[in-house]
This record gives structure tokens, C-alpha cells and sequence, in this order.
């Protein structure tokens, strides 16, 4: 099953050439998401040849412009190419009456519905699928900010379908053994452990947002196969870092380390640094696996 992240755009504050402002695309499942909507994001989505017609929610981690003034030029493409399904937005609380200001200052006719749901207080659980789910949590930025994690649950056992067929298996027999049930059938207790494979391991990807390290992301991402952290600047910068809430390489990936978290990959780059080799040495001093971010780099979560 497909669990991929595409960082659309990589860069801190100013959009340059060699990196956009920030938004992420996730696809888990075939379920698709947008993480922020820096300035130029359909463009990227396009370059990256993701297609954002049928995406099924969009994230915004906080008010600031690198990461939402895509989003009304986004959604006004999306009318004018006739989508119908309602599209859910989850944000701080000024995002949906600034939508709707923009609509009225422009006149436009949405040919969806935008369906705004304000994020409320401490960690919360945005979405729960059949598979998997969105949780955020409180992120420490100059503004009230959320992290995101993603992840996968109930994930079926895999049936051995020769020898279902060849013993006759029914089908509600199937679907109960590749939920993990035991079932009844032939005068026999069937256990899923006879029929199946376990299901293959739940894996979890973690955006940070922009943010000062703090024990709320820290908590969200426990575990995770894949956490973008907030790496604005270096730690000779680390004054710098702190009085913008923003976050070091060091500090990211020492956060990283005690949250037991497989893959860091730095991001939120500040254009200050011409040579990034410097931020990636710095966070392999307390990480193992770290990979700087670029503009279209795809990830498998899970996956190296
Ligand atoms: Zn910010």
C-alpha cells in the first residue's frame, strides 16, 4: 500500500529558484493530502505531476504567508477546472473568514464547497479513516501552530489466497480472517494465524511545522519512520533560531534521536546557507539516518 510524501517546497520565509515556500503532498492509500500552501504550490503540484483535483484535505500548520498564500490561488484553479466534491481544510481559526474575504473580494463563484474545520486546543484527531488517521498537536511557533502526523491503523492480514480457494473459503469467512478475527466455519474455529500473514508494520510520517524543539512534537513524533523537521538555521545561528521560534539542525535532530524516529529530514532551509553539507553534518552528530530536503524530493514512508 502507497504511503508517500513529495516535498513540494523546502525553503524558509522567501521563495528563491532553488526553493519554493513550504507544502507537502501526501498520498497514504490512494487517499491524497496537502500539508501548507506556500505561494506557487499548484505549480509545483503540476512540475511534481501531482494531481490536486481530488485531493481530499488540506492541512494548514499556521497563519504565516510561506505557508498559506498558495492556497487561494489553488482552490480557485480547482473551481475553474469544475470540481464538485467538497473539499475539508483544516487550519487556525482566521483562515476560513480570510478565505472567505478573498471570494468576495474577487468576485468568485467556488464551484465546491469549502468545508473549514478550525483546529482546537492540544492534540486532536482530524480525520480517521478506515486505515489510517491525521492527528496534530500543538507545534511552539511565533504564532499558535500545529504538527501533523499521519498514519496507518487496521492494516489487513494478508490472506494466502491459493489456499483459500482450494479449501473453499466463503467470502465473509475471507474478509473476517483479513481483519485478524477468528470465525467459525466447517464446525471449526478458523484463526487468522492459519490462513493469513500478520499485517505488515503501521509506519507514521511526522510534519513539524515551524517550530522551537518542544516535548508536544517530540510526543507526536514517538516512533515515526519519517519526521520533516523545522531546520531553519544552523546552531551558530542558535540565537537567531530562538528569538524567530524557529528550530537548528542540531536541535532537530536531537529531537529526532529521543523520539526513536527512523529517517529526519531537514527542511524550512533558510537561504543563508549556500552549502547545506554544513546543516546535515551538524544533525549527523546526534542522528544516524538525516537527509537534507529539496524541492520535489519524494519519500517512501517506510522505505529507505
Ligand atoms: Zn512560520
Amino acid at each position: 500500500m502507497n504511503f508517500e510524501v513529495v516535498f513540494l517546497g523546502t525553503g524558509a520565509a522567501v521563495p528563491v529558484p532553488s526553493r519554493g515556500t513550504t507544502s507537502q503532498f501526501v498520498d497514504i492509500h490512494g487517499h491524497t493530502y496537502l500539508l501548507d500552501a506556500g505561494e506557487g504550490v499548484q505549480l509545483s503540484l503540476r512540475k511534481n505531476k501531482r494531481k490536486f483535483q481530488k485531493l481530499k484535505g488540506v492541512f494548514i500548520s499556521h497563519m504565516h504567508g510561506d505557508h498559506v498564500l498558495g492556497l487561494p490561488g489553488l482552490l480557485s484553479t480547482m473551481s475553474l477546472l469544475g470540481r464538485t466534491e467538497p473539499l475539508t481544510v483544516w487550519g487556525p481559526e482566521a483562515l476560513g473568514p480570510w478565505l472567505d474575504a478573498t471570494w468576495r473580494a474577487i468576485q468568485a463563484h467556488m464551484s465546491f464547497e469549502v468545508e473549514f474545520n478550525p483546529w482546537g486546543d492540544g492534540v486532536e484527531i482530524l480525520e480517521e479513516g478506515a486505515r489510517h488517521r491525521l492527528v496534530c498537536a500543538p507545534a511552539k511557533h511565533r504564532v499558535p501552530a500545529r504538527a501533523l502526523r499521519i498514519e496507518e491503523h487496521n492494516l489487513p492480514w494478508k490472506l494466502d489466497g491459493a489456499k483459500a480457494k482450494s479449501a473453499g473459503l466463503p467470502f465473509h469467512v475471507r474478509q473476517a480472517l483479513k481483519r485478524g478475527e477468528s470465525v467459525l466455519w466447517n464446525d471449526e474455529v478458523q484463526e487468522a494465524s492459519t490462513w493469513c500473514k500478520p499485517p505488515a508494520q503501521a509506519r507514521a510520517y511526522v510534519y513539524s511545522s515551524d517550530t522551537r524543539p518542544c516535548e508536544s512534537v517530540k510526543a507526536l513524533a514517538e516512533g515515526a519512520d519519517l519526521l520533516y523537521h523545522d531546520c531553519t538555521f544552523a546552531e551558530r545561528d542558535a540565537v537567531r533560531a530562538k528569538d524567530t521560534h524557529h528550530s537548528t539542525a542540531k536541535e532537530a535532530a536531537r529531537l529526532a534521536s529521543q523520539a526513536g524516529v527512523r529517517q529526519l529530514v531537514l527542511g524550512h532551509i533558510s537561504t543563508r546557507y549556500r552549502d547545506v553539507g554544513e546543516l546535515l553534518e551538524e544533525a549527523q552528530a546526534f542522528h544516524t539516518d538525516v537527509v537534507v530536503a529539496t524541492d520535489g524530493m519524494a519519500k517512501k514512508v517506510g522505505s529507505r
